[in-house]
């Protein structure tokens, strides 16, 4: 579905039109392409008060080869030289330079005294973030802090991230990454996520990273040799979600409806896949997964995607409605799981991703159906997370507009609220979910256990 407002907007015409209107000005964002570095643009690194976490950061930073600059701060410079980072110098004065990427380390705050520190690093440089450019804070997890005044502190950092995203605009995203006591080693694969252009179109996130055991992956194929499901892959975000975990090695699965069997044929032959078209609310759905993925070393991925809406306000809504709606969206993937988790259907560090909905966290008009089986996903998610055990893990996104058949099918002038009330001014694509999806899918995110994050561009609803 094309954006014909974005279209016109880069045109001559289109840019005075909206410059002197005050209209929302949604720019092209920078997205995932192979073979290129993870950041793009030079990264500028500060911390609080360095610490292990700075020490991890500046060794995800030596990793991915930033170009990185650091003010005059010898104790972060000292922790860089550890880990092979070389930070250039860098002057506030200096107001030419442009950065790609801000990273901050702020679990070294202890007080609301010390927040000071949040304004004295992003203060001097808040204009000199280049177009889709990337801020990242990192922060002690509230519940781990050692005092309530440091709980305190640290939770306050989400209100400093969540308006830098809508402040900063020009596709600048800005998140909060949360890492426990002790769980700096499994950082790596969240910060690489959030620097590269494959979190284009998620902002105003807070992702919780806690400790379990450290992977060593080639990072150009880091689901090689895993086996993946993807219901609902025959079209939309399951498609685009066959393809990124194909493209990051995994063989895939592709889950439909038997009358989407051409389309499922299609989406499996361009990734070198496999179908399996069944219904997902049928009882023996868990079997014929688990059964499916046998002979491929057993199944790694289970990604819930399948999902329909019917909408209606609920005095109109017909019960039968009602039942379709939760019956696919959420209780079978709770059988599914049900059936997985019981009788070993998923390998050691297997990984569950569910696609949820804003609609589950604001809530939306016409979707008591839809927005109770969203929400109910999210359910499933808490309160699956703390059962796991052997490295499996549990997590969701949630997407906003993405534009697919489903906003397509949406009444124009609500359709177009949907697409720019976010701070991207824009629908995100299926590709963003995906990117999400592969984030949680990595056998190197084993820390990421519970989390929903959102897909939204920073969506005004729910937020
Ligand atoms: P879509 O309608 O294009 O695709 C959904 C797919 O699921 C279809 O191929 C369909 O055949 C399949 N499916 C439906 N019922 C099934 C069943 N019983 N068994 C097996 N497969 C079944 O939808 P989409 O826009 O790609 O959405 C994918 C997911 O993302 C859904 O869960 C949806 O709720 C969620 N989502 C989408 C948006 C959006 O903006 N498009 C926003 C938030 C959440």
């Amino acid at each position: 579905m094309s954006d014909q407002y974005q279209v016109f907007a880069k045109t001559p015409v289109g840019k005075f039109v909206i410059k002197n209107l005050g209209l929302p000005s949604p720019i092209t964002l920078d997205r995932f392409q192979a073979a290129t570095p993870v950041i793009q643009g030079a990264v500028l690194f500060g911390a609080a008060v360095a610490n292990e976490v700075s020490s991890a950061v500046a060794q995800v930073l030596a990793n991915v080869h930033a170009n990185t600059y650091a003010g005059n701060q010898p104790e972060l410079q000292q922790a860089a030289a550890k880990v092979g980072l070389n930070l250039s110098a860098f002057n506030t004065t200096d107001t030419a330079s442009k950065f790609k990427a801000v990273i901050f380390d702020a679990s070294g705050i202890e007080s609301s005294e010390q927040l000071r520190s949040l304004y004295d690093f992003f203060h001097p440089i808040a204009r000199q973030i280049q177009t889709s450019g990337r801020v990242i804070v990192v922060g002690l997890n509230p519940d781990t802090a050692g005092s309530v005044q440091q709980a305190i502190a640290q939770r306050a950092l989400e209100g400093f991230v969540k308006s830098v995203g809508k402040e900063f605009k020009k596709g600048i995203t800005a998140q909060l990454v949360y890492v426990d006591k002790g769980a700096e080693a499994n950082l790596e694969s969240s910060l690489r996520f959030l620097l590269s252009p494959r979190s284009a179109y998620v902002s105003g996130q807070v992702l919780r990273v806690s400790q379990a055991a450290v992977v060593d992956v080639d990072w150009s194929k880091p689901l090689a040799g895993k086996t993946a499901v993807v219901t609902g892959a025959s079209r939309g975000i399951g498609e685009a979600i066959a393809h990124v975990l194909a493209r990051d090695g995994a063989h895939v699965i592709c889950l439909d409806v038997p009358q989407q069997q051409a389309d499922l044929d299609r989406v499996a032959a361009e990734i070198s896949g496999s179908t399996l078209a069944i219904d997902i609310t049928a009882e023996d759905a868990g079997e014929k997964i688990k059964a499916a993925a046998v002979a491929l070393g057993g199944l790694d991925i289970i990604v819930h995607n399948a999902g329909i809406t019917r909408d209606k306000t609920l005095a109109n809504m017909k019960p039968e409605l009602w039942d379709l709606v939760l019956n696919i969206n959420l209780s079978a993937i709770e059988r599914v799981n049900r059936y997985l988790l019981a009788e070993k259907g998923l390998n050691d560090n297997g990984r569950i991703i569910c696609v949820s909905s804003i609609s589950g966290i604001a809530g939306n008009l016409g979707q008591t159906n839809y927005a109770v089986s969203k929400a109910g996903v999210i359910g499933v998610v808490k309160y699956t997370a703390a059962t796991l055990k052997d490295g499996v893990t549990i997590n969701a996104v949630a997407p906003g507009f993405i534009e697919t058949q489903m906003t397509a099918a949406i009444p124009f002038a609500i359709r177009e609220a949907g697409r720019r009330m976010n701070s991207m001014s824009q629908g995100g694509l299926p590709v963003d979910v995906a990117e999400t999806i592969a984030l949680f899918a990595a056998p190197t995110s084993t820390g990421l256990n519970g989390n929903v994050v959102r897909v939204c561009g920073q969506s005004l609803l729910g937020a």
